[in-house]
């Protein structure tokens, strides 16, 4: 495949360039990995300036609908993404969603709160064991990270985590790079970017993500649709780039066809 000077394939521009002349269209992005290059403290990350810039650039057009679609807690992803006024941002892998000042926020059901309780208190004592482990909280759920331990420690705590949580009806575990997300709503991407397309009546997706949680994404888009895979692993994605420093182009191609669609 033949690349631009940006490092883009020919096959993903022109699929954009095609994407592009829908009526309404939503740019769907995961922040960390994609927006934002992998770091290891999850306070640090900051999206790339070319990401930010294109991104903001294309909230103000019309026809054009931006979107943050992020593991992330919402309250962390819009410290660490900024994210423009217009954005719509969904947060939690989509148990949390923020469609403007309007919409509803998170509560837990009492049975959910319990358990989210119980499940907390089993990771505190798997993290206390395990060094480099931390806990991360979250309106609907707890996050175990293990980027600051060893593979061996990592390994073994997430297998202990398994172990204490897989028998707790109601509680959901996925498994990121190097996370494990527990929580007590059951969402994912997938559901995630049904709810924002329905939402602007958007009539062509754009997605990227970088992480096997953005795999739900994936496979809810249509054949209009165009998602990205951002770096390497499989992927239901049609198309690929190589890392988050390719997110920039992307999204200056994306902005370039948008403003000049026909
Ligand atoms: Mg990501």
């Amino acid at each position: 495949m033949t690349a631009d000077p940006a490092g883009l394939p020919a096959d993903l521009i022109a699929a954009v360039e095609r994407l592009c002349r829908t009526p309404r269209l939503l740019v769907a992005m995961d922040f960390d990995g994609t927006m934002a290059p992998l770091v290891p403290l999850a306070g640090d990350a900051r999206p790339l300036p070319a990401a930010a810039d294109a991104f903001a650039a294309l909230a103000q057009l019309p026809g054009t609908t931006t979107a943050l679609i992020s593991g992330r807690a919402l309250a962390s992803l819009r410290r660490v993404a900024s994210p423009p006024r217009e954005a719509l941002l969904i947060g939690s892998h989509g148990a949390e969603v923020w469609l403007g000042p309007d919409a509803r926020p998170l509560t837990l059901t009492e049975d959910q709160a319990r358990l989210l309780g119980q499940a907390s208190a089993l990771l505190r004592d798997i993290a206390g064991e395990h060094p480099g482990t931390l806990l991360e909280e979250k309106p609907a759920g707890i996050v175990l990270h293990t980027r600051m331990a060893t593979d061996a420690v990592a390994a073994a705590a997430v297998e202990q985590a398994h172990l204490a949580l897989d028998a707790l009806p109601g509680v959901y575990l996925s498994a990121g790079k190097r996370v494990l997300e527990v929580s007590v709503v059951r969402a994912d991407k997938g559901q995630g970017l049904r709810t924002l397309r329905d939402a602007v009546h958007a009539t062509a997706v754009l997605f990227a993500g970088d992480d096997v949680t953005d795999e739900h994404g994936f496979s809810a888009l249509g054949p209009e649709d165009v998602g990205v895979k951002v770096g390497s692993g499989q992927t239901a994605a049609l198309f690929r780039i190589d890392s988050p420093e390719a997110v920039g182009p992307l999204l200056e191609l994306v902005l370039d066809s948008r403003r000049t669609r026909g």
